[in-house]
């Protein structure tokens, strides 16, 4: 799976020592209730999985059916992938015209922009062109990208010359396209969280890829709860953590999708100011009170790094825990997670340092 984090109680992915925590979690709590039950399913190039509280098993079908058409669509819709998706669209016609571009696109579009000035450019949905120079391309070996062709990609960043309408969209620079990569995924799980809501479930985790949004409880005594990976070895988890009613969680790190050039690695999340992958952080969980809001200012604050990240945080009452790029892995969080936390096998853990 991708993503850092992982939706508990699920026991059967779990490293050693989390697993035996949940099995005494669970048989402890097995007394308050019936197990939850899940279903998953792939879309966006990643998996989803919906799981309802025990109590309410009888509404998976319908919160699965109707999650896995919502999300079909989505894709459908905000895809860079597919030649014939309205995103791929507005962007054949950058600089050239506006237009016409479903609600979904628009309010992606929106959202974007929110996020972009909330994080002073770090995230940028049009970065797409410079994250491409980093890509490795198959049968060949990864060489760094031309200062000519790094120069030329990242004068067709910026995500304020994307203009919005009532119905359409513009991008107003010859060359540039969006790629919603780094906030597709939150605002879909957005969007099933409200219709499973809608459908009278109230106690359930949707998660695509690991963004994920819980409401209620898992049991009547047990609140939802995630595990934080180990960047630095899959198989590992390094903390649990309870989710807040109705929030969402997202992880950005570069440990799983990098290139390796000259021994150094190179991630897929790009810093829009110099045009290189962001680097000095293994990793970021945020949580929030959205998952829009939690994937894109997981791929923000990734970028930003820790020191440049806590104004945000302050301001918006988001939490987050940083993994620095060096090992053993630690955890620096907030203040708020802390009592929310139950740390695996002696890790390290402090506030924020310049908190
Ligand atoms: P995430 O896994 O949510 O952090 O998203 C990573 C994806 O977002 C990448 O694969 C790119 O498609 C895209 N991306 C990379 N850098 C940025 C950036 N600075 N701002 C917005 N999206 C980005
Ligand atoms: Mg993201």
């Amino acid at each position: 799976m991708r993503g850092g984090v992982l939706p508990l109680p699920d026991a059967s992915r779990m490293s050693a020592g989390i697993f035996v925590l949940c099995l005494l979690i669970l048989s402890a709590c097995s007394l308050f209730g019936p197990e939850p039950v899940s279903d998953s399913f792939e879309t966006m190039g990643t998996r989803a999985t919906v799981t309802l509280a025990g109590k309410e098993a009888d509404r998976l079908p319908a919160a699965t059916a109707e999650t896995q058409r919502l999300m079909r669509e989505l894709d459908a819709e905000l895809s860079v992938y597919r030649a014939d998706s309205p995103v791929s669209r507005l962007n054949a016609v950058a600089g050239v015209r506006p237009l016409e571009v479903p609600e979904d696109t628009r309010r992606v579009l929106e959202l974007s922009r929110v996020y972009g000035d909330l994080t002073s450019g770090a995230f940028d949905v049009t970065v797409g062109p410079v994250v491409d120079l980093w890509r490795p391309v198959k049968g060949q070996a990864p060489t760094l990208p031309q200062e000519d062709a790094l120069k030329d990609a990242l004068a067709r960043v910026d995500y304020r010359q994307i203009q919005v309408t009532d119905t359409s969209a513009f991008l107003a620079r010859a060359g540039m396209r969006v790629d919603f990569g780094g906030i597709g995924k939150g605002y879909a799980v957005d969007l099933a969280w409200r219709k499973c809501r809608d459908l009278g479930a109230g106690n359930f985790m949707v998660d695509l890829g690991g963004n994920i949004r819980i409401s209620g409880r898992a049991k009547p005594d047990v609140a939802w709860s995630i595990a934080v990976r180990d960047p630095f070895d899959k198989s590992a988890n390094l903390a649990k953590i309870e989710m807040p009613d109705e929030w969402a969680v997202a992880t950005s790190g570069q440990y799983e999708r990098f290139v390796e050039i000259d021994g150094r690695r190179y991630g897929h999340i790009v810093d829009p100011r110099t045009g290189y992958p962001a680097s000095g952080l293994a990793g970021v969980t945020v949580f929030a009170p959205n998952a829009t809001m939690a994937d894109a200012l997981s791929t923000g604050l990734f970028v930003l790094g820790l020191k440049r990240s806590i104004p945000i945080l302050k301001k918006t009452g988001v939490e987050a825990v940083f993994i620095p790029d060096k090992q053993p892995a630690e955890l620096w969080v907030t203040p708020g997670i802390q009592a929310k936390l139950t740390v695996l096998d002696g890790v390290k853990v402090q506030v924020l340092p310049g908190w």
